[in-house]
C-alpha cells in the first residue's frame, strides 16, 4: 500500500497573543494531498488563528508547520504554496472577469500565452468561461465567490485556503456554492482547508473534518466517523442534538440518572443520537435499552419530527423520528422509548 501524501503537517503549534490570549494551545495535524479538509469548531476556538499560521501571515509562538514536506518557518506569505481567501472576496472592481484571474500569473511574469491558458483553464473549472469579459459589478454574488476562486487558483498554489467565505450568503446560494466548491475541488486536485464553525456545511465537502474546540483539534476523521463514532463529549454535542449518559459504570452496564444502560463497550460517558431512539406505546420487550416516560415536548421540524421525553426519574431523552411513522405522541402522553446498546458511543471524556 502506498504510504499517504501530506500537503500539510503541523506539529505541537501553539499561538500566544500578546496580552496573553490563547489561539492555539498545542494543535498537531497532517492534511492529505488532494482533499477537502475542514476545520470546524465555535467560534474563537482557533480556526483562523491556524489557517494564518498556515498561510505566513501570523508566525506560531512555538511549533512547526511544513508545506510539501517544506520547512516554512522562514517563508514568507507570498513565497509559500498557499493563497487564502476570506469571506470579503475584493475583486478588483476595475478590472474584468479575466483581468481578475490573470492578475497572480501577470505579476509572477508568466508570458501572453501562458497566462491566456491558464485563465481559460481556471475559468472553465468554476464555470465562468461566457462572463470572462464582465466586470464584477455586472456578475452575481455566487459567481464573484466563484471568480475569487479561479483567481487564487490561478496562482496555482498546493494548498488553498479559505476562511468561512459562504458565510454572507444566503441559505440557498450557499448551499449551492457549497456543491460549486466540492466540484472545484475534485476538479483542480488541489488541496482545500476551509474553515467553518457549521457542521452540516463541513459534513456535505469535507474528505476529513478537524474538529476544535479552545485552540486544540478535539477529533480528525471522515464526517461519518465524526458523527457517528465521536470520541469525546464537545464533539458529540457539537456536530448535532444528542443523549449524553455520564455515570458508573461496572462492565457493559451503566448506571446514569437513575437509568442502568446497556452497552456494548466499557464506558462511563455515552451518546445516544436522537435517530436512534424509538418510541412506542410499548417498545420491542428484546430491547435491552426501554423506558417508560412522558411526551413532554413535540417540535415538527418537516420531514422530522423531535420529541423530548421525561422518563419516571427526571431524565429527559431527545427522540427524532421521520415524520411519515405512524405513531405519533402528543403532549401529555405516556409511551416507551429505548435504544439498542450498539447506539450508545462511549466517549473519551
Ligand atoms: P475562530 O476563527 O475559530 O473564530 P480565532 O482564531 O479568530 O477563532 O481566535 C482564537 C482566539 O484567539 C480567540 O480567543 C480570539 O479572541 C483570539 N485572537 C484572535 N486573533 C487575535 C489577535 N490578533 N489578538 C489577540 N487575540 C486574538
Ligand atoms: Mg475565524
Amino acid at each position: 500500500m502506498l504510504d499517504k501524501q501530506y500537503d500539510i503537517e503541523v506539529a505541537g503549534l501553539y499561538k500566544i497573543y500578546p496580552g496573553g490570549a490563547v489561539g492555539l494551545n498545542g494543535v498537531d495535524l497532517n492534511i492529505e494531498k488532494g482533499s477537502f479538509f475542514s476545520l470546524l469548531g465555535p467560534s474563537g476556538c482557533g480556526k483562523s488563528t491556524l489557517l494564518r499560521i498556515l498561510s505566513g501571515l501570523e508566525a506560531p509562538t512555538e511549533g512547526n508547520v511544513q508545506i510539501r514536506q517544506k520547512n516554512v518557518q522562514s517563508t514568507a506569505a507570498h513565497k509559500r504554496e498557499t493563497n487564502l481567501i476570506f469571506q470579503r472576496l475584493a475583486l478588483f472592481p476595475q478590472m474584468t472577469v479575466a483581468k481578475n484571474v490573470a492578475f497572480g500569473p501577470r505579476v509572477h511574469g508568466k508570458s501572453k500565452a501562458e497566462i491566456k491558458s491558464i485563465v481559460a483553464e481556471k475559468l472553465a473549472l468554476v464555470e465562468l468561461s461566457t462572463m470572462a469579459d464582465r466586470y464584477p459589478h455586472q456578475i452575481s454574488g455566487g459567481q464573484q465567490q466563484r471568480v475569487a476562486i479561479a483567481r487564487a487558483l490561478a496562482n496555482e498554489p498546493a494548498v488553498l485556503l479559505l476562511d468561512e467565505p459562504l458565510s454572507s450568503l444566503d441559505f440557498r446560494l450557499r448551499v449551492q456554492m457549497q456543491h460549486a466548491l466540492k466540484q472545484i475541488q475534485k476538479n483542480s486536485g488541489t488541496t482545500f482547508v476551509y474553515v467553518t464553525h457549521d457542521q452540516v456545511e463541513a459534513f456535505t465537502m469535507s474528505d476529513s473534518i478537524a474538529v476544535m474546540n479552545a485552540g486544540h483539534v478535539e477529533q480528525v476523521g471522515s464526517p461519518l466517523e465524526i458523527y457517528n463514532r465521536p470520541t469525546t463529549e464537545f464533539v458529540a454535542a457539537f456536530v448535532g442534538d444528542t443523549n449524553i449518559f455520564r455515570g458508573k459504570s461496572q462492565g457493559l452496564t451503566l448506571h446514569a440518572d437513575g437509568l442502568t444502560i446497556r452497552l456494548t463497550a466499557p464506558g462511563s460517558v455515552v451518546t445516544v443520537r436522537p435517530e436512534f431512539v424509538v418510541i412506542a406505546v410499548s417498545v420491542e420487550s428484546d430491547l435491552p435499552n426501554r423506558y417508560r416516560g412522558t411526551v413532554v415536548d413535540v417540535s415538527f421540524g418537516g420531514s422530522r419530527v423531535r420529541y423530548e421525553i421525561q422518563l419516571a426519574g427526571g431524565r429527559r431523552v431527545l427522540a427524532e423520528r421521520s415524520t411519515y411513522e405512524s405513531f405519533r405522541p402528543e403532549t401529555g402522553q405516556q409511551i416507551e422509548c429505548g435504544w439498542t446498546p450498539e447506539a450508545a458511543v462511549v466517549l473519551t471524556h
